[in-house]
């Protein structure tokens, strides 16, 4: 069966010091989890140091973004090569704020994935709708769009690897958490649509990450939908106690 991922976007927070603090902590607090995979995803330039504390450890380093091309004139960016060079397993492709304010388009996302999966990077694919377009009814049609898009060309040897993200945007840094019920629906609406694209068995494989304000309090009622697979965790991955809280939901 699928074995949950919980994975901590650490956003643009953290320098060195504080990353590699952190990362020990983690290191130290999650060793011996086996039932749960685990990933953090710092920001680019501290992902050298942050590696050389997880390596050898049960935690995985993501990067949160990278650009399709690998190498030349682009500046400011940086390409999956060059990710793995610094240690990387996954990366974030297609997050809510990269949409919003970076221009991402489900054409780059599609870009990004094809160049994540190029580079033997295994991307985290986020969708997920707005409010307005959850009051609009358009939530399975937006995220429906989304994957289509996302996944337009890519080969069912690809899409296997693959980890979805489901991350409604209402719920990002807002405090409001989708009901297990409601992440439930849309997890089971993405894992059929996957069926469809690519058949049962590849659908039945892929993990659906759910994100949007998780927390301690929160994870253990949300894992017990049958299609959640784990989590994207924002603002409670950037405390050890918290994040630690979250992966060992079980106990
Ligand atoms: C995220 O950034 O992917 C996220 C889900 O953030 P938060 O947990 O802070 O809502």
């Amino acid at each position: 069966m699928r074995k949950p991922f919980i994975a901590g976007n650490w956003k643009m927070n953290l320098t060195t010091r504080e990353a590699v603090t952190l990362a020990k902590k983690l290191v130290e607090s999650l060793a011996g989890v086996t039932q749960v995979e685990i990933g953090i995803a710092p920001v680019y330039t501290v992902l050298p140091a942050v590696a050389a504390v997880v390596r050898g450890s049960n935690v995985q380093l993501l990067a949160q973004n990278l650009f399709w091309v690998d190498s030349g004139a682009y500046t400011g960016e940086v390409s999956g090569p060059m990710l793995k060079d610094a240690g990387c397993s996954h990366v974030i492709v297609g997050h809510s704020e990269r949409r919003q304010h970076f221009g991402e388009t489900d054409e780059s996302v599609n870009k990004k994935l094809k160049a994540a999966f190029a580079s033997g990077l295994v991307p985290i694919f986020c969708v997920g709708e707005t409010l307005a377009e959850r009051e609009q009814g358009r939530t399975f049609a937006v995220v429906e769009r989304q994957v289509k898009g996302g996944l337009q060309d890519i080969p069912a040897t690809d899409a296997a690897k693959i980890v979805v993200a489901y991350e409604p945007i209402w719920a990002i840094g807002t405090g409001k958490t989708a009901t297990p019920a409601q992440a439930q629906e849309v997890h089971a609406q993405i894992r059929s649509l996957l069926a469809r694209l690519y058949g049962q068995e590849l659908a039945d494989q892929v993990r659906i990450q759910y994100g949007g304000s998780v927390k301690a309090d929160n994870i253990a009622e949300l894992m017990q939908q049958p299609d959640l697979d784990g989590a994207l965790v924002g603002g409670a991955s950037l405390k050890a106690d918290s994040f630690t809280a979250i992966v060992r939901f079980q106990g």
